[in-house]
């Protein structure tokens, strides 16, 4: 807020044209005290015109602070190398504009060039230190300020304490605590807000609690402690709990707070009261909105993530790349490309500053629709690229079955001199799962350890037991997890698992689905899977045996759904569905093509039913898979257009939803791409980007 009437008198002096040297000082302290900088800054020049070289330091002093205090390092900078005599203040005001605005080489050079020294001086470094992410050399400071004979005053406690806290240092945190008890400091908030905050972060929430409730005068800061305290340390019921008694107290939550009590919600997967809560606050900030919608993106409402984004542009707030990124997520986790391009085409327009976070995420989502083409766009036009977003195009193009692009930008990786990480390897080593390429996969993986200096983690042992196992050489994967450095874990036994099952190979498929009912009891997918493979062999006495053992360990089977976006919209189908409101038509649509693929020659593959039932059942139940619904459904509302039919499914695809793809891509000359768990299914003119190898 500009103060007019200082405004007005700065304007008269200059007006009058010989003004005292004391009229000036009067109107700059005047100035300093109302915070106008910029008023202040127009009295300075035109002092330094009228009266020359100011030897004034108590007005320049004063003038400094300002300066430091409104992060004005150049103003300050100036002014200071202009000063003909200087005292311990200015030099303080120096190092305090210097730490205000991170800039801590010159605040270290500065401190060592001072001729004198004062307690602030050490309390402005320590602050300086501790508030930039040096918190080791605060600590130094504070035992060097001793050993030189400066007694520690509350507020370098406060610092020591902050700093501490940074570093998960409570050994050091309960020794200045000792000091403060002995030497009767704990008279301000500041320290015991800083006390809390120690101990909680440091895990230690009884003595944070302890403290807490014995605070007489406490404030939103020790509240939001205390609160942030129990949401990190995994509480959040007592987050919740506090948050009510705060407002019973009659204090008012600031954004810090909602933020903190909306974690806690989400934390406890109280997805609905986060929300509730979200929609009594009368004035949302950013902080607020991003919370609300990373919460959602974070458990699986990604319509409501982007719902609320949308809201939250109407409510005129300004989103940042944080929020932003979130919601680009969301729509890869939907592959709604229709919104994802509308989210760029915004990020654009408002020009959010981006730094790295949005593009990845972007290049993410391009790839995760199955438009690799879009997703190297983005990339390209990247100002600067870190590992995140060349693991993105890697890992994208891999997930295409775009290997040969996605081995090439690994070696332009490695040429720009990009270290690679634990990421980028399960880009690559995937690109060569995919495309079975099993002598170059063995040398990137080799090359983990030899070039690189790093372990291979499970997940790339995942890829080289998938490689070596769609190869034929089931026996090598089986020695690959002997000789493993790492415990196996599901990921390693699932992966076997589905090898066995593509290669038919039912012992290897027993022995390691008996690892997997061990590992992780309550999943169905190994029952299922071994299910389906005795099934293929018509052995109907160990399916039903399978489908006891679910039934006694109480395992639930999760539902197999697919979706398709039609204008903005997702519409979602599970197997033999008839709940759509269009479901007549759907199912008119489907059995049209059906009948069409049977003069092409296409017989549905009902021996991958699993269940011993009538050929008509079998066929029933295979013909109507959600996959195939949904793509009948996006048939009836966009039949015209060589566009793509987009289609997630969140299980693997069945081999005759597979082959019937590929004829429906044929007979509508239309190319379908089909997201399933593991892949993506580019089907085009009767073939599969996977090459029937997923
Ligand atoms: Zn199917
Ligand atoms: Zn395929």
């Amino acid at each position: 807020m500009i103060n007019y009437k200082l405004r007005h008198a700065v304007d008269l002096l200059y007006s009058r044209g010989s003004a005292t040297s004391e009229a000036y000082t009067r109107l700059v302290l005047e100035c300093v005290r109302a915070n106008e900088v910029d008023q202040a800054k127009r009295l300075q020049h035109h002092m330094e015109l009228h009266f020359f070289q100011p030897d004034n330091t108590f007005i320049q002093n004063r003038l400094l602070h300002m300066y430091a205090k409104s992060g004005k390092l150049l103003d300050a900078r100036n002014l200071f190398d202009k000063m003909l005599k200087r005292d311990v203040f200015s030099w303080n005001a120096m190092l305090s504009a210097y730490a205000k605005t991170g800039s801590v080489k010159d605040m270290r050079a500065t401190f060592g060039q001072m001729p004198f020294r004062d307690p602030v001086s050490y309390n402005t470094m320590i602050a300086g230190f501790a508030g930039n992410e040096c918190s080791s050399e605060a600590l130094e400071l504070f035992v060097r300020m001793q050993e030189e004979g400066f007694e520690p005053t509350e507020y370098t406690h406060v610092s020591a304490l902050h700093a501490c806290s940074q570093l998960l240092d409570l050994r050091r945190g309960k020794q200045i605590h000792g000091r403060i008890t002995v030497g009767n400091l704990c008279g301000n908030v500041f320290i015991w807000n800083a006390l809390i905050d120690i101990y909680a972060k440091c895990g230690d929430m009884d003595r944070a609690r302890w403290l807490f409730d014995r605070m007489v005068n406490r404030n939103v800061v020790s509240w939001n402690s205390i609160i942030s305290g129990y949401v990190k340390n995994g509480q959040p019921e007592k987050c919740i709990e506090l948050f009510h008694k705060m407002k019973l107290w009659g204090l008012k939550p600031d954004q810090v707070t909602i933020s903190n009590v909306l974690g806690a919600y989400f934390q406890s997967g109280y997805v609905d009261e986060a929300s509730k809560i979200f929609n009594e606050i009368k004035e949302k900030d950013k902080i607020c909105w991003t919370t609300m919608i990373v919460g959602y993106a974070q458990n699986g409402r990604e319509e409501d993530a982007l719902m609320l984004f949308g809201a939250m542009l109407l409510a005129d707030v300004r989103p940042d790349s944080f929020t932003i990124s979130s919601v680009v997520s969301s729509c890869a986790k939907l592959a709604s490309l229709y919104n994802g391009q509308a989210v760029h085409g915004k990020t654009v327009h408002m020009g959010v500053d981006d730094g790295l976070l949005v593009s990845s995420a972007l290049v993410d989502m391009y790839c995760k629709c199955g438009v690799t083409s879009d997703a190297w766009m983005v990339f390209k036009t990247m100002p600067t690229l870190n590992v995140v977003s060349w693991n993105a195009m890697i890992g994208g193009y891999a997930q295409n079955g775009q290997h040969q692009e996605a081995l090439a930008i690994y070696e332009k990786m490695l040429q720009e001199k990009l270290k690679p990480d634990n990421v980028t390897f399960i880009g690559v080593l995937s690109a060569c799962v995919h495309a079975n390429l099993i002598e170059q996969g063995h040398e990137y993986f080799d090359s983990i350890s030899k070039q690189h200096g790093m372990t291979p983690t499970l997940d790339h042992y995942a890829c080289m037991i998938n490689l070596l196992g769609r190869s034929g050489y089931m026996d090598k994967a089986a020695d690959l997890i002997e000789g493993m450095p790492h415990e196996p874990n599901c990921l390693i036994w699932s992966t076997l698992l589905s090898v066995s099952a593509i290669k038919g190979d039912i012992k290897q498929a027993e022995m390691s689905a008996r690892h997997l009912f061990e590992l992780d009891p309550l999943n169905a997918g190994p029952y299922i899977m071994l299910s389906n493979m005795y099934a293929a062999c018509g052995r109907w006495k160990d399916v039903a045996s399978m489908r006891s053992l679910m039934k006694n360990k109480n395992v639930k089977k999760f539902a197999a759904y697919s979706w398709i976006e039609i204008d903005n919209k997702v519409h979602k189908f599970v197997s033999e569905d008839r709940t759509h409101p269009e479901t007549e038509k759907i199912y008119e649509e489907l059995n049209r093509l059906i009948r069409e693929l049977h003069k092409a020659g296409f017989a549905p593959n009902t021996n991958l039913v699993l269940h011993d039932v009538g050929e008509k059942e079998k066929y029933e139940s295979i013909c109507y898979h959600s996959e195939k619904l949904a793509l009948a459904y996006g048939l009836i509302r966009k039949p015209q257009g060589g566009t793509p039919l987009r289609i997630i499914k969140n299980i693997r695809v069945c081999g005759d939803c597979h082959v019937f793809m590929k004829f429906v891509s044929k007979i509508i000359g239309r190319p379908i791409i089909l997201r399933d768990s593991n892949r993506y299914h580019h089907f085009i003119g009767g073939k599969c980007s996977c090459k029937d190898n997923w």
